[in-house]
Parts: C-alpha cells; structure tokens; sequence
C-alpha cells in the first residue's frame, strides 16, 4: 500500500501519516518501531528528549525495510538551542539513531523567553546545508515566531508540527502555514479521547464502520494535514493505519469543525520554558 504524501516547500515530501514515539519505553522503542514499520508506516517522529533515540534507530534497522522508504524524524530540544549548542546536539542525535543523516530535523519548542529559537534555526540551516537532514522545521511555533525566522532567514520551515485535535484545530495557525507552504503536522492527535463521544465522531464512526480514532485520524488527513498517532501495540497500531477505505463526507467535515473550542491537551507555546 502507497501511502499519501505532501509536497515540502523544499522539493522533498512528507508521508502523510507516521507514528509516534513520545512516551514510548526505551526498552521498548526499538520492538515498536519495527512492527510499525513492517505493518507499513512510512514515517517515524521521534526527538532527542524522548530518550529513545537509540530505540528508534535500532527499530528502522531490524524492520528490514530499506532506509531509502523511512522518513525519519527527529527535534533539537529545548536545553539544546543556540548555534553551536543545536549543531552538536543534530550530531549526538545522528550517534544515538546511528545514521547519518535524518529526513527531518524540527525544533521542539520555540521557548520564546529564552529567544534562542533563531540562531538554533541558523543552526539547522547549516545542519541541512552539510546533508546532516533533507528537511528542517519547527515544532509548536506561532506565528509571530515563524514571521521572525522567514523575515530573518528567508528559510520558511517546511513542517510546523503543533497540537491539532478536534477540539483545537488551529485554524488561524493552519490558514497561515498554508499561505506560508508550511505543512501542518498534527501532534496529540486523537486529543486524549476527549471527543471520542462527540456527536459527529460518534455518528461517522457509525456509519463507516470505523472506530472514534479512526475517524479523527481521517479527519486530519482530510483537512490537509499530516498526522502521527502514537499506539504501542500492534492491534493500535494497525487499527490507525487502516484510514484509506473510507472517507468523511463534507457535512461530516463540517460537524466535527464545530467541535473546535480552542481547548488544549498540552502546554501553551508561548509560555513553555521547560529546559
Ligand atoms: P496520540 O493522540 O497519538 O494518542 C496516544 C494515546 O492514544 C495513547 O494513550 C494510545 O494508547 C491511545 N491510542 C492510540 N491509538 C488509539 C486507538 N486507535 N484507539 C484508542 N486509543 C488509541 O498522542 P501523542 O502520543 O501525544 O501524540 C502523537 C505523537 O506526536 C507523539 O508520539 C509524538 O511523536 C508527537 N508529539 C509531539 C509533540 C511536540 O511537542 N512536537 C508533543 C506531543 C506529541
């Protein structure tokens, strides 16, 4: 099975669906990958701050699939940034994942108080200009923080992987990114299973067969973005890869937009420091 993919603003593209690693045990990270991998996920999100990089890299090769097909991502974190510090902490990420070089690198938050996000994007454009990674991005920017690094760099990051769940769909956030050709990567996908019960879910779910997960996971796909469930199980797994037999209707669509109350599962960008 081909998965869908999104054209980059860089000339690369992005599988639309991946799997996650956040939380996922170090001792169990590689066996996870693998079997993701195997049942057919093109893309692996992983970050330094995971503590399972070297899980994740083990994983992609006891899956036997070529490297050439795994889109690998990986994020600088937030004790990490500034130019030379961002530039080591890509090269202890390659050591730990054992390759030598990733799809994807994304910073993982912007930290705005620090204001290191910029010279760590500098520092990104050098990783990717020496073929450390294909693809550099950002992860939870606003968009004061993305206008700041394209106006300063003229480099517009090809990826801004933020939270997105049926209830904080981010359409201002989205709207820009796709003026700006900045893909939307949707992280907390299925939003805690908070609106596994919402009405719309429900009813769709229903009539497609399909589980409430399966229907968000569907839902992000059709609003344009990528998205990275995270299961550790095989079942989990296979059940979030099994979105291409079915489709939302536009009324089905426009339901589960009205689910949106700017609700958050994880922390505000603008005010997330943690080092
Ligand atoms: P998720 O929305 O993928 O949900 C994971 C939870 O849902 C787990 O408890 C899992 O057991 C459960 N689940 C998975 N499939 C299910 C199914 N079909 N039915 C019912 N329950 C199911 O949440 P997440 O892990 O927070 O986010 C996904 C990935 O996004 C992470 O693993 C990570 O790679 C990435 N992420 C990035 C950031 C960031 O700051 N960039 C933050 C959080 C997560």
């Amino acid at each position: 099975m081909t998965l869908p993919t999104l054209a980059l603003n860089d000339g690369h593209s992005l599988p639309q669906l991946g799997f996650g690693l956040w939380q996922v045990p170090a001792a169990q990270t590689a066996e996870v990958t693998a079997t993701a991998l195997r049942l057919g996920y093109p893309l692996v999100d992983g970050a330094a701050i995971y503590g399972n990089e070297i899980g994740q890299g083990e994983g992609i090769r006891a899956s036997g699939i070529a490297r050439e097909k795994i889109f690998v991502t990986t994020k600088v974190w937030n004790s990490e940034q500034g130019y030379d510090r961002t530039l080591k902490a890509v090269r202890d990420s390659l050591d730990r994942l054992g390759l030598p070089w990733v799809d994807l690198i994304l910073i993982h938050w912007p930290t705005p108080a620090r204001d290191l996000y910029l010279e760590t994007w500098r520092a990104l454009i050098k990783a990717r200009d020496e073929g450390l990674c294909r693809s550099i991005g950002v992860s939870n920017f606003h968009q004061p923080h993305l206008q700041r690094l394209i106006g300063e760099t003229g480099v517009v990051p090809a990826v801004n992987q933020v939270e997105v769940n049926p209830r904080l769909q981010q359409p201002g956030l989205r709207a820009f990114h796709a003026a700006q050709g900045i893909v939307t990567q949707s992280w907390t996908p299925l939003g805690q299973g908070k609106s596994f019960a919402a009405a719309p879910i429900a009813a769709a779910a229903a009539r497609c067969g399909k589980s409430p997960a399966q229907v968000i996971l569907r839902w992000h796909l059709q609003i344009g973005a990528a998205v990275i469930p995270r299961s550790t199980r095989a079942a989990g797994l296979a059940e979030n890869l099994a979105l291409f037999d079915f489709a939302l209707t536009e009324a089905e669509m426009a339901a589960i937009a009205a689910l949106d109350e700017g609700q958050r599962c994880g922390p505000d960008p603008d005010t997330f420091e943690i080092v």
